[in-house]
């Protein structure tokens, strides 16, 4: 027999999902447990898949299949396409196995035809029906003509204003039959004009069209976007539903309505929606006219009302989740048209979770994975008040890199926002793109925009680590640092001027929106409390200050998994030795100045010790090139020349030697500890020294640092370098009469280290996958440039996702893989985190359960997203 790739809604049920896409599945399930659903048949996703692969063209095997059940369809109704006497009217909607805003629109009433008009109005002499017949007509021209011929919804919305500007009339209601059937001529003018032929009358030809539009509209560029910033793979395709129409706006004793069973808002248990009498599908959100609240219904459609009450608590009890409902009513009996798990806000999700244990309808597994984790985000950042960001208007749009809303006046320098927030002022801070000399005035300003720039450029990195929001390679900025000015969609900003951003849709205001403060609920402590039970995953988090340590720690983190030691040199008081150290000419002047920044460098791992309560602390070395941290203006080399008795000459030939072609691959991570080990020593007696007397301060914690070497590429290196370490280490254990442990271990972020993790392993105690160098060096892909040309690689569907947001299972994930499998066997007792920016990300946090991982760590701000995530991934894939 050859492959089914059409279902009757008697045929299928709600585990379906994938092949019947989630509007079918369970259109096809409420068919089964006995609900009013007008009978079609759902079209499956992999015959979209093939519609793709056979170069755009729905072949003639599917197309005679399609035609047989509507044979089928047209039986079971009793109706007929085409037929004067009884004529079948069908809905053609579309329905991916995930719901996805931004694919084709439904299209109603298609079918219709001027002879099959006439003869449904010669069949019903009452006036309202010829109406009726009008009404649905010409919406069917107007469906059909902008969502299968693409043709603007603007033509046909200009005509209806014209009509009723004419008529002096304000409401579509208000146009009598007469009007509707010189609109409907209008239209079909209109179709002719833009698309050079009739509009099509037969309705097999009709429902041809209306299939191939919605199999294309996969592919449209909204949607796109959509599954890129929701996950969907677009190998999945979407399924095409086909129903018999039923009609709200076939008189005053109809309707349409949707609703949901408990407030998608807030979660509270209880029948939510609206319903507008005598209106068909959309008229009801795109807010023609003013529905009446749900409870309303009950007045004036008694007998529906009950019955719908009763499909809420069936349908509830069923899929035992909050539903989202869309139903119809005519001639005063109920159709139920779509069901779906709804969508709810965060604090909903929450709520209804909880509440649906209390209820025994669902266990404490289930509870945890019914949230979306990304959806927390949301209430641990400031967010713009939902009313006023309803009525903004975007003027640009860059990526959302760091959740989060921000309201505040540009400024162009990390000095102003610095200034201007210590005199009192919100500020946001614009730049072509951030350097770590930027963090005090990333710290001071509400938010970051950035012209330049990935989900992992320095910006983007920085404000998720602070939590602060972030919109990172808005390209679509014209910038003129120079004058302190900047232009977007034609507008020019000044300094001072105000602006809005929004780090979760990367949306960019004029103006002003206000923001109010995230709160978090009840609901989201016992749900961690649930995540925490359930997962097998620990979760440490990137944090390089105390403030942020304790934040992390607050929202749950179990230690810190990267400590980044060179944001530390920006502090107060260190740059300018840490200068001296790198224009040292001489071991000895090199020594002198960091003897300058060791104390400094051993209260700020005190604090972060202190800030972390006896859990692990997983520090780096010195990671990044010399260069970043070098004396650039005038004053700041002079100063360094002053303070080393070196001449500014010396001091600028210093520097331009320190230039690098290639800096992300130059000297920085452990070769620099090769060629100047005096750092790697400084570092470490700061570590240990820290430990020994937050260990004396503290004698009940378990003080055990991890010393973290970045960048090994081959075993000799690190040998060379955990050699400096553990002597020094050492050392400074034996003068302290102390019996502090510690552990040496290396980050895998060289595709040679992850294929020799076996020799690797031998000499390191723990390996933690940098996964934002692995994803840049196994992909041979800048992570700072890579923006610049992925989109191009998304539109030629090389590409799905960034790969440094989302990780590459594939490839680096083979590598990660691969290290665990080589590196535990020679060593049993290693450990293995990963501290990319990965691991903050659902999906990729499912991939490191998989493969073993010990823990993940990430920014503190996403440390609730990973305990959920984990415990998420550890019910899925029980290890
Ligand atoms: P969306 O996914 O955008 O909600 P739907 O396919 O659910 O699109 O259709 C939108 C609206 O069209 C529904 O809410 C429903 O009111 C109406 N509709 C769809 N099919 C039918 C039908 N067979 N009879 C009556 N109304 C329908
Ligand atoms: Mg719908
Ligand atoms: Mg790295």
């Amino acid at each position: 027999m050859s492959h089914k790739y059409v279902y009757l809604f008697s045929e299928g049920n709600a585990t379906m999902r994938e092949l019947l896409g989630g509007k079918g599945a369970n259109l096809a399930e409420m068919t089964n447990i006995g609900l009013p659903v007008p009978q079609g048949f759902t079209i499956t996703t992999e015959a979209c898949t093939k519609y793709y692969e056979d170069g755009r063209k729905i072949n003639d095997e599917i197309m005679a299949e399609i035609m047989e059940y509507v044979a089928k369809m047209e039986q079971i109704n009793g109706k007929q396409f085409g037929s004067l006497t009884n004529p079948l009217l069908v809905s053609v909607r579309s329905g991916a196995r995930a719901s996805m805003p931004g694919m084709m629109d439904t299209i109603l009433n298609l079918g219709l035809n001027d002879e099959v008009v006439a003869a449904m109005i010669a069949g019903n002499p009452d006036p309202k029906f010829e109406r009726f017949v009008y009404d649905s007509y010409r919406r069917f021209i107007q469906m059909f003509s902008d969502v299968v011929m693409e043709v603007g919804k603007k033509y046909f919305e200009e005509l209806i204003d014209a009509m009723k500007a004419r008529k002096g009339v304000k409401f579509d209601v208000d146009l009598t039959a007469s009007d509707l059937k010189e609109l409907a001529e209008e239209f079909k003018a209109e179709y002719k004009k833009q698309i050079g032929e009739d509009f099509p009358s037969d309705p097999k030809t009709q429902l041809y069209e209306a299939i191939r539009a919605v199999f294309r509209s996969w592919d449209n560029p909204r949607a796109n976007v959509y599954r890129r910033d929701n996950d969907i793979p677009y190998s999945w395709g979407t399924a095409v539903n086909v129903m018999p129409m039923v009609f709200g706006n076939l008189n005053d004793n109809s309707g349409t309505g949707v609703a949901f069973t408990r407030d998608p808002a807030t979660g509270e248990k209880k029948l939510m929606g609206e319903f507008l009498f005598n209106a068909q599908g959309e008229d009801v959100v795109a807010g023609v006219r003013t529905p009446m609240p749900i409870a309303q219904m009950a007045d004036k459609f008694p007998e529906a009302y009950a019955e719908f009450v009763k499909v809420c608590d069936i349908l509830e009890e069923h899929y035992r989740d909050m539903q989202d409902m869309e139903f119809t009513v005519e001639n005063g009996k109920l159709y139920m048209l779509q069901c779906r798990s709804g969508k709810r806000t965060a604090q909903a999700a929450l709520k209804i979770a909880c509440d649906l244990v209390d209820e025994g309808m669902i266990d404490e597994q289930k509870a945890v994975e019914m949230i979306d984790p990304r959806n927390l985000d949301t209430l641990l950042h400031p967010q713009f008040d939902a009313a006023a960001l309803k009525k903004a208007q975007a003027l640009g749009k860059g990526l959302g890199a760091s959740p989060g809303a921000a309201c505040g006046k540009v400024v162009f320098t990390a000095e102003d926002a610095k200034e201007w927030k210590e005199r009192g002022e919100k500020v946001v801070l614009v730049r072509l793109e951030t350097s770590p000399e930027d963090i005090e005035g990333m710290k001071a300003a509400q938010g970051i925009l950035t012209v330049r720039g990935g989900m992992t450029s320095h910006a983007a990195v920085v404000a998720r680590g602070m939590g602060s929001c972030c919109v990172s390679g808005c390209g679509e900025i014209n910038m003129d640092e120079a004058n302190k000015q900047f232009t977007l969609a034609g507008k020019t900003f000044k300094e001072g001027d105000f602006i809005s951003i929004d780090g979760t849709t990367g949306n960019i205001y004029e103006g002003i929106i206000p923001t109010v403060d995230a709160t978090i609920s009840g609901y989201f402590g016992r749900i961690m409390s649930l995540a925490d039970k359930y997962r097998v995953l620990k979760v440490r988090t990137n944090a390089d200050t105390p403030r942020d340590a304790k934040k992390a720690r607050e929202l749950g983190a179990e230690g810190i998994g990267l400590c980044r030691t060179e944001h530390m040199f920006f502090g107060e008081g260190r740059i300018v030795p840490f200068r001296e150290m790198i224009c040292a000419s001489t071991v000895e002047e090199r020594e002198a100045a960091l003897a300058k920044i060791l104390p400094m460098q051993q209260g700020d791992f005190e604090a972060i010790y202190e800030a972390l309560e006896g859990y692990p602390v997983n520090i780096r070395l010195l990671d990044p090139p010399l260069h970043e941290f070098a004396p650039k203006t005038d004053e700041e080399m002079a100063e360094v020349a002053k303070n080393t008795g070196k001449t500014v000459a010396d001091i600028k030939a210093i520097v331009t030697a320190l230039h690098e072609t290639n800096p992300m691959m130059g000297h920085r991570g452990l070769r620099l500890a090769v060629t100047y080990p005096e750092i790697a020593v400084m570092q470490t007696k700061a570590i240990i020294r820290a430990a020994i007397k937050v260990q004396a301060a503290h004698p009940d914690w378990n003080m055990k640092p991890e010393i973290m070497i970045p960048l090994t590429s081959e075993v000799k290196e690190l040998q060379y370098v955990k050699k400096v370490v553990v002597e020094t280490a050492e050392a400074e254990i034996k003068a302290a009469g102390s019996e502090l442990k510690y552990e040496v271990g290396t980050m895998i972020e060289i595709p040679r280290a992850a294929l020799t993790a076996d020799e690797i392993a031998k000499n390191a105690d723990f390996f933690c996958f940098g996964t934002n160098d692995l994803t840049q060096m196994t992909y041979g892909f800048s992570r700072d440039d890579a923006g610049k040309f992925l989109n191009a690689y998304y539109d030629a569907k090389i590409l799905e996702n960034d790969p440094f947001a989302r990780l590459d299972q594939v490839g680096v994930g083979k590598l990660m893989k691969m290290a665990v499998e080589l590196g535990r066997p020679v060593n049993p007792n290693l450990h293995v985190g990963i501290c990319g920016e990965h691991g903050g990300d659902p999906s990729s946090i499912e991939f490191c359960n998989r493969i073993g991982l010990d823990y993940v760590s990430c920014s503190p701000f996403r440390v609730p997203i990973a305990r959920l995530a984990a415990a998420q991934a550890a019910i899925k894939f029980p290890r």
